[in-house]
């Protein structure tokens, strides 16, 4: 029988319907082969199209490098804005100028792949994030940062030379903006942080714990939207992903790095999103709000009834997900 189980952060629902369960192997992973050509691809260092990003470089390090995008999502100077530009129409609908920062953090060789990644420079990709977030966190007048990274066609990725990007933006995205709203109604009734009560229970239970270090831990979420929604926490209160440490920076790649590994090893090379989540800018600090990753393989999309109803239906349970990463084969 199928299952509704509540995020109790958000509030939000889903269904969690084994009857329809696969396996790992039974679901459709589309192959995401490289297709561009390297002279062509705009972020490899020595093709044309790189030229014109020159000038709008941020960060230049030895394996990874920072530009400015292209087509921003969010940016940094009203008044560069284009003559494309929307003006608003006053009086009834709301609009306001997408001012920010929309940053492209690109990994300089083009033929790796985030699933696979060295763990040396998995390391540097966190630690200039980090660097990144700080920057545009002091240098411009953005309420919210998140970093994310789309891997394979399926996730939204345009160009497949690996990247990850920063979007910067004058607003709350509405997802954080619910889980500060859960995160402070729980703090109001129970005084503690409910990411912090979720990681307890969630090493109690040891169902859906799929890696763990001195300071992180991995699980399947409980109302898991996707197969294999995996997500990160640090396990002490931590409500800004900037105020992490070198020490611990290297501790959090640690984990990202074995959960993509065991992602990878159970589903070869799926299509995947993740993002931070971590306090706005505009907040000091928070006892109730706690940092986390989320990471989503792309292994279904959304029908009718989920764009309809925002209520997903998930064909794998998150405990059987946890089953399957930590087998040590594909099984
Ligand atoms: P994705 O669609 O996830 O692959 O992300 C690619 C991002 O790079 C998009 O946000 C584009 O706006 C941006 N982009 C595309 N071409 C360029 C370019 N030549 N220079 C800088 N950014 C670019
Ligand atoms: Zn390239
Ligand atoms: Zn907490």
């Amino acid at each position: 029988m199928p299952e509704l189980r509540q995020n109790i952060i958000t509030g939000d629902w889903v269904v969690i319907a084994p009857e329809r369960a696969k396996r790992p192997q039974d679901f459709i992973i589309p192959k995401s082969v490289k297709v561009s050509d390297k002279t062509k691809c705009p972020f490899c260092v020595d093709s044309e199209g790189f030229k014109a990003n020159k000038k709008n470089m941020k960060a230049d390090h030895k394996d990874i490098y920072v530009i400015e995008n292209r087509y921003p999502a969010f940016v940094e100077d009203e008044s560069k804005k284009s003559i494309r530009s929307f003006y608003p129409e006053k009086g009834f609908y709301r609009a306001r100028a997408s001012v920010g920062d929309h940053e492209v953090v690109v990994i300089k060789d083009h033929d790796l792949n985030l699933l696979s990644f060295p763990k040396p420079l998995l390391d540097n990709l966190f630690e200039i994030m980090r660097e990144r977030y700080i920057w545009i966190k002091e240098h411009e007048k953005v309420v919210s940062i998140m970093p994310i990274y789309n891997h394979g066609a399926e996730s939204g990725a345009s160009i497949d030379h690996p990247h990850a990007q920063i979007f910067a933006s004058g607003i709350i995205s509405n997802t954080v903006g619910q889980e500060i709203d859960g995160a402070d109604t729980y703090y109001g009734v129970n005084g503690a942080c409910i990411y912090c009560d979720i990681i307890n229970h969630e090493l109690k239970e040891k169902i859906r714990v799929i890696a763990e270090n001195d300071n992180f831990v991995a699980i399947e979420f409980y109302a898991s939207r996707f197969p294999f929604e995996t997500w990160i926490l640090p396990k002490n209160h931590q409500s800004q992903f900037e105020e992490t440490t070198k020490q611990n920076m290297l501790l959090f790649s640690e984990i990202v790095f074995e959960s993509l590994a065991m992602l990878n090893k159970t589903l070869d090379n799926p299509p995947l999103n993740f993002y931070i989540h971590t306090l706005p800018v505009i907040h000091k600090d928070s006892a109730s709000y706690h940092w986390h990753m989320e990471i989503l393989p792309r292994l279904s999309t959304f029908g009718g009834f989920e764009l309809g109803s925002e209520i997903i239906i998930n064909v794998m349970p998150p405990e059987e997900a946890a089953h399957y990463l930590k087998s040590p084969k594909r099984d």
